[in-house]
């Protein structure tokens, strides 16, 4: 890897870049978890979401409001409509909520309602839509394209960062590969990787990456032990009828269960 090519980012760089729990004034020592539905269906689950989490200690809180699906046909989340229901219940519960972005024109409106922008992994090299969250000082999670490279992966971290950007945190979501046990191949060593290369934190997100559950458990320690800074989980409160990546999210005895794994 050549670190020549992203001066700003990395290892031995001169600027001063920012964790999520030092920008929210969180402990650094213990792992970040963002949790939280897939996507924000209605007032209600969000609101029994939210309870939940914060009665065991969850700081961020997912939120996706504005899906990218592959279908058309498919929930493409509440948009708009859940803005207001979702800054109030974050408000109510204290929690951070991260939240996708997936167009440019959203950025001033988005900014108002919502904590951290999360750029998917389908627009993780909408160099455009990075180049403008850079010049916002909100922090951003960047995942990984699910078909990049991990040099791909730290120019895209890089174009936020040329923009002025500082509160960068990265999430590996694993990459498309042959395989079809899991959803996408969780990249592990790209964890070891960034924190080696880079100066900027990474969490994974076990949810997309695996696309089950019943191996949820091993693979979270694993990439703590990799490096990770954190996890990001998808938790619902009746995953069976969830309207979306209904296989993946973990209900409340689940969630609670894997965080006690952890310690956390
Ligand atoms: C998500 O986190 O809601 C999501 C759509 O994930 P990804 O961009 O990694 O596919
Ligand atoms: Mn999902």
């Amino acid at each position: 890897m050549n670190i020549k090519k992203f001066p700003l980012v990395a290892t031995g760089s001169s600027k001063k870049f920012f964790d999520i729990r030092n920008i929210f004034n969180l402990d650094i020592s213990s792992p970040i978890v963002i949790a939280g539905p897939c996507s924000v269906e209605n007032q209600q689950m969000l609101e029994k979401s939210a309870k939940f989490l914060s009665s065991i200690g969850i700081k961020f809180l997912r939120a996706g409001l504005y899906k990218p699906r592959s279908s058309p046909y498919c929930f493409q989340g509440l948009r708009d409509q859940g803005l207001e229901f979702s800054k109030h219940i974050s408000k109510k519960y204290n929690l951070i909520t991260v939240s996708e972005i997936t167009d440019i024109r959203d950025i001033k409106k988005l900014s108002e309602y919502i904590d951290i922008f999360q750029v998917g992994s389908r627009n993780m090299q909408n160099f455009d839509l990075l180049k403008e969250l850079g010049k916002s000082k909100k922090p951003v999670l960047l995942k990984r394209g699910m078909c990049a490279s991990l040099e791909e992966f730290i120019l895209a971290s890089e174009y936020l960062a040329l923009e002025g950007n500082r509160n960068i945190l990265m999430c590996e979501r694993g990459i498309k590969t042959f395989e079809n046990s899991v959803r996408n191949m969780l990249d592990i060593s790209s964890i070891a990787l960034i924190k080696k290369y880079t100066k900027l934190p990474i969490i994974a997100d076990l949810s997309h990456s695996l696309g089950r559950k019943d191996i949820i458990n091993e693979i979270a320690k694993s990439v703590i032990v990799a490096g990770a800074d954190g996890i990001m989980i998808e938790t619902h409160p009746q995953p069976e009828k969830a309207l979306s990546d209904s296989r993946q999210q973990l209900n409340f005895d689940e969630t609670r269960k894997l965080l006690n794994s952890l310690n956390i």
